[in-house]
């Protein structure tokens, strides 16, 4: 939606980042898609209105503590989705 943004998106995008070319699995844009639908859907949307800088801030401190658990979600994505790709 215009004007609005899913932090846990990007955050989600950036994990996928750094955890995805560590593995051996399929990195094309399809694969790529499934694996951040694949998570997203396990975690909750975090959304702020575009460009405030300060709610991001503090989104990137709290989540801090669900850092472990973000993580494991999208490495369980990485690898459900690798090792049944959708093609
Ligand atoms: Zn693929």
């Amino acid at each position: 939606m215009e004007g609005l943004t899913n932090l846990m998106e990007e955050t989600v995008m950036k994990k996928i980042a750094q955890i995805w070319p560590q593995t051996q699995y399929c990195q094309c844009e399809k694969c790529r898609l499934d694996v951040a639908a694949f998570a997203l859907n396990r975690l909750p949307a975090k959304y702020v209105r575009s460009l405030e800088g300060a709610l991001i801030h503090r989104f990137e401190t709290e989540t801090t503590q669900n850092d472990a658990e973000i993580t494991s979600v999208v490495y369980n994505a990485i690898r459900r989705i690798g090792e049944d790709p959708h093609h």
